[in-house]
């Protein structure tokens, strides 16, 4: 009975490790894939900026072409100004000019606010673009770190998988069974029993019961969780009552 609690102890940590490494390999190529998809994304980000940069660039020149349309016109008025010797002609030039001044007027303000959007959109472009690098430099390492991890991971699990055939292959058939509908159950299937309670549910065991585990000449189940339980060799009290 030892010998098979000691079997099912080195079975159940074979186990966990084999759980660890598969969880490593499973894990992994999510977590390349989400840094991945983190970069479409942000490339579609800089890909709209960069049309949004691109449509108020254009905006801007065309403003720059009518202001100085409208500015020649109003260069060309003032000089025929200077020769217009009739006062109503003189008033109705004048009344051009200045509202040719206000037009300009209204022009500039539109440029200064294009200018103010293409300074943002820049920044929020070169800020993309750093972010953009940053992720695609930490993938890069990733994936090499991932390559190094999971040819470790398998490699490990070649060896853990023969020593689990061989441990199952050893143990006794009827408490695998149990063992594994626990260890799906629980995560794992063999708790110690720490001062009379059950190490994976703390419930207290009860006393004959605890005092079939310090024996060790039978399995003993959690009446709680099913699980095997055990105790460890020098929490053993022995018979003139030291540990
Ligand atoms: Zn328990």
């Amino acid at each position: 009975m030892k010998e098979q609690l000691k079997l099912f102890m080195r079975l159940q940590e074979i186990d966990t490790q084999i759980d660890r490494h598969e969880a490593v390999l499973a894990q992994l190529p999510q977590e390349m894939q989400e840094m991945a998809r983190n970069l479409v994304s942000l490339r579609h980000e800089m890909t709209e900026i960069q049309e949004g940069l691109t449509g108020n660039e254009k905006e801007l020149q065309k403003k720059e072409d009518e202001l100085s349309i409208e500015q020649e016109k109003i260069k060309r008025s003032e000089r025929r100004l200077l020769n217009i010797k009739n006062l109503k002609e003189h008033e109705a030039l004048s009344r051009e000019i200045k509202l040719g001044k206000k037009v300009t007027g209204e022009i500039e303000d539109n440029m200064l606010e294009l200018i103010t959007k293409i300074e943002q959109l820049r920044k929020n472009l070169d800020r993309k673009q750093a972010e953009y690098e940053e992720c695609e430099k930490n993938l890069i390492e990733k994936k090499a770190m991932s390559e190094k991890m999971i040819s470790k991971a398998t490699k490990a699990l070649k060896s853990l998988k023969i020593e689990q055939a061989q441990l199952e292959e050893g143990v006794n058939k009827e408490y695998f069974k149990r063992y594994t509908m626990v260890r799906k159950a629980r995560g794992n299937a063999i708790a110690e029993m720490v001062n009379g309670s059950c190490d994976g549910c703390h419930i207290s065991i009860p006393p004959q019961l605890g005092i079939t585990v310090l024996r060790q000449l039978e399995f003993v189940f959690c009446p709680n969780c099913n699980r095997i339980l055990y105790v460890k060799p020098e929490n053993i009290p022995t018979p003139n009552g030291g540990k």
